[in-house]
């Protein structure tokens, strides 16, 4: 694959439209070993040669947000693989238009977005590529656009039925929503989305490396370097949401994908919520991620919607801090850490009691950090910004480049 021009060309997008300030991040919060940004404006920068990243954050964060590319520069075309038909055939099958209350929820068009605006886009504005993958609700492909200079991207559908059928379309509304107010590095970027009768579709940035949860499954787990680099880069996005008040709710691997030089992309929205007040009265996560102030008491399924029982009064936020314990858990050992896998009531029962053992293998630091996120009193779990300066994150944590003079 030609990197070097793929990174330049990914870099270079930012589609926004009209120019406007996108809104100013509150600082209070940031991590202290964050750099704070040198923050172009990108309102004010020629638009197709504004970083896609205007939020710059992070310390070891990869070259892909750094390197606008430069008017005139020859690239290598880019291979986008070739086209299956899918979506055609995918017409067929699920392609109902959708009518009344729904077909306005599901009238998403980002040219009309009051924050951001961007270029009125078409299906017709694509080469598509080779198929990138299949989620629930529709495909996704790799795409170029037609007009130069030619952005890469990954194109998904939704088919408005089908989040008809699964009653997501406000779900679905604030997922998009969230994400397009989102800029960080490790924070898979939605550029824009347009719809027809019966598809939505979001202009994604493309994660080049793919599924994070494909290459966990693949080597088992990770090594101690790895996971740290990837809780460091986890732990400074959380830290970006939860200044905007956001909360992921749904950490996991399978959410999780990599960019071109293999940085964490946090990619999947559809359980975070905004809640500008800190206080929400439901919760929603998976399973083996879930904090006990959740599970006490309750039999569950797989997926839950849940007010949290014993700490009704206490900053949700916590609740990602939990998840990125068992996270970081995970990743070294390759399986949640109270997983049972004969029972689910046995691992609610497991984290009601924080029932927390460690294979001989791993380190004391990383057992360090780890009992500190997983904490039963969600009060006491340790800040975002004490995971950042924790030794063991940053032992592994890369040098910034110093810039040549
Ligand atoms: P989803 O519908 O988000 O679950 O996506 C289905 C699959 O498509 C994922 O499991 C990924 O393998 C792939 N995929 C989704 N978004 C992207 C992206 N932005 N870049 C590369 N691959 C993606």
């Amino acid at each position: 694959m030609a990197t070097v021009g793929l990174t330049a060309k990914i870099a270079a997008l930012d589609i926004s439209g009209p120019s406007r300030v996108p809104p100013s991040t509150s600082s209070t919060a940031r991590p202290t070993h964050a750099k704070q940004p040198s923050q172009p404006n990108v309102a004010k920068l020629p638009t197709k040669l504004a970083a896609p990243n205007p939020h710059q954050g992070h310390t070891n964060s990869s070259s892909l947000s750094t390197a606008p590319a430069r008017s005139g520069t020859t690239q290598p075309a880019i291979d986008i693989g070739r086209y299956d038909g899918g979506l055609e055939a995918e017409d067929e099958k699920r392609g109902d238009a959708v009518t009344g209350e729904a077909a306005e929820d599901l009238a998403l068009d980002s040219s009309l977005s009051r924050t951001y605006p961007t270029q009125e886009w078409t299906l017709h504005s694509f080469d598509m590529g080779r198929p990138l993958g299949k989620g629930k609700f529709g495909r996704v492909y790799m795409v170029r656009t037609k007009s130069a200079p030619k952005y890469i991207l990954a194109l998904k559908t939704l088919y408005k039925s089908e989040l008809v059928k699964n009653k997501v379309e406000k779900q679905t509304r604030r997922e998009i929503e969230i994400q397009q107010n989102l800029r960080h590095t490790n924070i898979l970027r939605l550029y824009g989305y347009f719809h027809d009768e019966q598809r939505i579709f979001l202009m994604l940035e493309f994660a080049a490396q793919g599924e994070l949860y494909r290459q966990l499954s693949k080597q088992g787990s990770f090594s101690e370097r790895r996971s740290a680099r990837y809780i460091d880069q986890m732990t400074d996005a959380l830290s970006y949401l939860h200044t905007k008040h956001v909360i992921h709710r749904d950490i996991k691997p399978e959410n999780l994908l990599l960019g071109i030089n293999g940085e964490l992309k946090i990619g999947d929205f559809g359980w975070s919520v905004h809640a500008p007040g800190l206080r929400r009265m439901t919760m929603c996560g998976t399973l083996d991620y879930l904090p006990p102030e959740m599970v006490e008491g309750k039999e569950h399924n797989e997926r839950v919607c849940l007010p949290p029982v014993r700490f009704p009064h206490l900053n949700p936020l916590q609740v990602d801090h939990w998840a990125l314990g068992v996270l970081t858990y995970e990743f070294m050992i390759g399986a949640p850490p109270f997983e049972d896998r004969k029972s689910v009531n046995n691992t609610y029962a497991r984290i009601a009691r924080v029932d927390l053992k460690f294979p001989p293998s791993i380190s004391a630091d990383a057992k360090d950090l780890i009992s500190k996120l997983l904490v039963y009193d969600p009060q006491r779990r340790i800040a975002l910004a004490d995971v950042l300066r924790h030794p063991w994150i940053v032992k592994y944590r890369q040098k910034a480049a110093v810039p040549s003079v």
